[in-house]
């Protein structure tokens, strides 16, 4: 295990935990030591929630561990049920506790508690919050769904919502936008789960006709595992952005057997109305890097490259288990992705690749902050900010209307380009200046190392051509032409140095 300052996923009890916390009437019994209570505000705090998690910690301390541990278990479990009375109950250790390999479900047996209590075993050393997620949710299908049984064809055909939890990135609103999207489609939604599903909902999830997939990284192996056990086939494609939302239109007709104009009912997004309006120069070919979760990742760059005209230099993931899915979608951008759980490797391809706008998580946020780059955030895990009081949806194409307002806005901040030729004398916009939404000061990114050690300067008509480029791209452009001039051995830039070194960085 690594020391760390940032990760991007906590260990798998966290990922339990935002499962149960996504729940009705399930309770977890953690065995872990006092201050794994920490976990508790990434749900108060960060995402706000109005009550604690469900869960009951043992808290055990320093003074503990030459005693009976195990006991502490049995009695944590016994009085959490009940103090709680939960439908059903899941029982499992922290990182540190699990060291003390005291058997969390064995001992929750041995208690015989008058309520389905599933064991999760969940290697903490091995893997990481999206697979602990997964797991406990595939525990707890598989534990509470029962056997297959014969469905009689109904009018209406149904399906379940299947991979929202708490902590997820957007979660909240993308179940209601797939919701409406699914009614006005003619389809039932028979069970959402997690996110708002007792025990009790998840022994119905066998009454659906087939399962709608909307987060790969929670949900997979549940529906895997609906699909082997009970026959449900289950969406490929997650609706987020305008195409992928129309091919998941067409997904859902086939398999709910309905007439995919049916959909033409549904209210369409005005992205690809309001990219096409935006000058060009704002979108067309700007250099976009993309890191967060795989689904969200993949999805961000089909938006960028052929929903907003962006041209994708970096496409990368912390989402291992989704390794292969990112390389191929790398692949058919023509770049070679990068999958890592090291921010600081992120944050070094950044500052190789010099892209115009990163699209990435929390962690992006603060790296593209920090050299002074422009950055929407599109994955979790988020911070504060990410988790709006207003509805906010990533899918559908309500979602594809949010995008293009996030991530489109980073780039015009306000200013047309005519007000940034205007203004650009102005001591807000001179060549230092970030852009007050950066923090106002600008602490440009190491030039790349050019192997030369030639000095070039700057002729003075080229310095003053320079600056009729916008401000926020201004550095980025000084050390690119210094690049470009060093490389060729010129040691004075002049206009036409200038515009080579553009069309050269533009190809
Ligand atoms: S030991 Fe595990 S649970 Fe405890 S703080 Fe560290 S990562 Fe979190």
């Amino acid at each position: 295990m690594q020391l760390t300052l940032w990760t991007y996923e906590g260990p798998p009890h966290i990922g339990a935990m935002r499962v149960a916390t996504a729940m009705r009437g399930l309770h977890y019994v953690l065995h872990a030591p006092q201050g794994d209570t920490y976990a508790d505000l990434l749900f108060t705090m960060i995402e706000r929630r109005g009550s604690r998690p469900p869960v009951t910690y043992t808290t055990f301390q320093a003074r503990d561990l030459g005693s009976d541990t195990a006991e502490l278990f049995k009695s944590a479990a016994r009085e959490a049920y009940e103090r709680f009375s939960p439908e059903a109950m899941i029982v499992g250790a922290s990182c540190t506790a699990e060291l003390l390999q005291d058997d969390p479900g064995g001992l929750a047996k041995a208690l015989a508690l008058p309520c389905p209590v599933i064991p999760l075993d969940l290697p903490a050393y091995q893997k990481k919050e999206n697979w602990g997620a997964a797991e406990t949710f595939y525990r707890l299908v598989r534990a509470l769904a029962g056997p297959r049984r014969e469905r009689s064809r109904r009018a209406r055909r149904s399906c379940n919502i299947l991979g929202p939890t708490a902590l997820g990135f957007r979660c909240r609103d993308d179940v209601r936008e797939m919701e409406t999207l699914l009614a006005t489609l003619g389809v039932e939604v028979n069970v959402v789960a997690p996110l708002g599903a007792s025990p009790k909902d998840l022994t119905r999830l066998g009454d659906a006709d087939f399962n709608v997939l909307l987060y790969p990284e929670i949900a997979l192996t549940a529906a895997q595992w609906l699909e082997r056990t009970h026959g449900q086939p289950f969406t490929r494609v997650v609706p987020i952005g305008v195409g992928a939302t129309r091919d998941f239109i067409a997904e859902v007709a086939r398999l709910a057997e309905i007439d995919p104009e049916a959909a033409s009912q549904v209210e369409p997004s005005r992205l690809p109305w309001y990219a096409r309006s935006v000058d060009s120069t704002y979108l067309t070919g700007k250099r976009v890097f993309i890191f967060g979760d795989a689904t969200h990742a993949i999805a961000a760059a089909r938006i960028a490259r052929d929903e907003l005209g962006f041209t994708v230099v970096g496409l990368g993931s912390y989402s291992r288990e989704f390794a292969r899915d990112v390389r191929e979608a790398a692949a058919r951008y023509g770049v070679e992705a990068l999958v890592t759980d090291d921010y600081l490797e992120v944050e070094a391809k950044v500052m190789e690749l010099q892209p115009e706008l990163v699209l990435g998580t929390q962690m992006e946020r603060h790296i593209a902050k920090r050299l002074g780059v422009p950055c929407a955030v599109m994955s979790a895990p988020a911070h504060v900010q990410d988790f709006p009081a207003r509805y906010s949806p990533q899918m559908g194409f309500e979602g594809a209307n949010v995008i293009f307002d996030s991530w489109v806005h980073p780039l015009m901040m306000g200013l047309e380009e005519h007000l940034l030729a205007m203004f650009r004398d102005d001591a807000e916009f001179h060549d230092g200046a970030a852009p007050s939404h950066l923090g106002g000061k600008q602490t440009p990114p190491p030039a790349a190392p050019v192997a030369s050690d030639i000095v070039v300067v700057w002729a003075e008509d080229a310095e003053k051509e320079l600056r009729k480029v916008p401000f926020f791209v201004r550095g980025k452009a000084r050390r690119n032409t210094e690049k470009f001039a060093a490389e060729r051995g010129l040691e004075t830039i002049t206009v036409e140095t200038l515009y080579d070194a553009k069309a050269y960085f533009a190809r």
